[in-house]
C-alpha cells in the first residue's frame, strides 16, 4: 500500500521554522520540527543545517516511526532519533518543536529544573520542567536522556543545549514553547528579585484539571 504523503505537513513544518525565527525563539539552522500524521503514521522532520528562511516544502523529510526515508532529498534533522523515541512513547504527541531560546537555556546551562510557578505553565506544560542528563546534539543517549526526563509533561530542557516542546498538535506544541519561555523569564527575573513562590500541588491539580475539562470550551 502507498503511503499517502501531505503537503499539508510539509507547509506546516515550513510555516512553523519562520514563526520560531520571527520571534526569536531560535538562531539560523538550529533547533528542529516535526509533526506526525495519525492517519499515516509518517513523520514530517525538517532537514538538518538549513536555514529557515531558505526551507521550502520540497525540503521537508518524510520517515517511518523507525527513521526510514519515505519522501524527501535532504539528509533529516540530526535530532530525529530524539524526536522519534518521544512519537514512540508518547502516544498522545503530535508534534515537536525543539528550540534554542534564551531564557530557558539559561535553565538549561544550569541544569536547574522550572518549577510550577506560573498558572499558564502548569495548565499546559506540567507541575514542572527537568532538565535532562547531558548527552551530545543527535546522539540516542540525549534521545534516550529526553524522553526520560520529559516523562508525561510537555517540556524538557536538554543540558548545555536547550529546549524541547511537544503538544498534541503543531498549534498545541507553539503554545507550550512560548509559555515555557515566558515562565523562564519570570522565573530567573523573580530570582533577581529575591524570591518566587511555587503554585501547592493540589492547585496545580485542579487547575491542570480545569484546562482539560473546561477552559476555553463553550
Ligand atoms: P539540525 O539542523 O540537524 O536540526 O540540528 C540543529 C540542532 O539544534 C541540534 O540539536
Ligand atoms: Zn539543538
Amino acid at each position: 500500500m502507498k503511503l499517502e504523503i501531505s503537503e499539508k505537513f510539509k507547509k506546516l513544518i515550513v510555516d512553523t521554522g519562520k514563526e520560531l525565527y520571527k520571534q526569536n525563539l531560535t538562531l539560523g539552522t538550529w533547533g528542529n520540527i516535526s509533526v506526525l500524521d495519525s492517519e499515516t503514521g509518517l513523520v514530517y522532520i525538517k532537514p538538518s543545517g538549513m536555514d529557515y528562511n531558505d526551507i521550502n516544502p520540497e525540503d521537508i523529510i518524510v520517515v517511518d516511526k523507525k527513521g526510514n526515508t519515505i519522501e524527501g532529498l535532504r539528509k533529516p534533522s540530526i535530532e530525529m532519533p530524539m524526536h522519534l523515541s518521544i512519537y514512540n512513547v508518547r502516544k498522545d504527541v503530535g508534534a515537536i518543536v525543539h528550540y534554542h531560546p534564551i531564557y530557558s537555556s539559561v535553565l538549561a546551562v544550569t541544569g536547574f529544573s522550572l518549577p510550577g510557578i506560573c498558572e499558564d505553565f502548569v495548565q499546559i506544560v506540567g507541575e514542572k520542567v527537568l532538565c535532562a542528563k547531558y548527552a551530545l546534539p543527535g546522539s540516542d543517549e540525549l534521545a534516550e536522556n529526553a524522553v526520560a526526563s520529559l516523562g508525561n509533561r510537555n517540556a524538557v530542557f536538554l543540558l548545555n543545549h536547550g529546549t524541547l516542546c511537544v503538544g498534541k498538535d503543531m498549534k498545541e506544541a507553539m503554545k507550550v514553547c512560548y509559555v515555557v519561555e515566558k515562565t523562564a523569564h519570570i522565573y530567573i527575573l523573580s530570582k533577581s528579585v529575591g524570591k518566587c513562590r511555587i503554585i501547592p500541588e493540589e492547585d496545580i491539580k485542579i487547575m491542570q484539571d480545569f484546562a482539560k475539562k473546561s477552559y476555553g470550551k463553550q
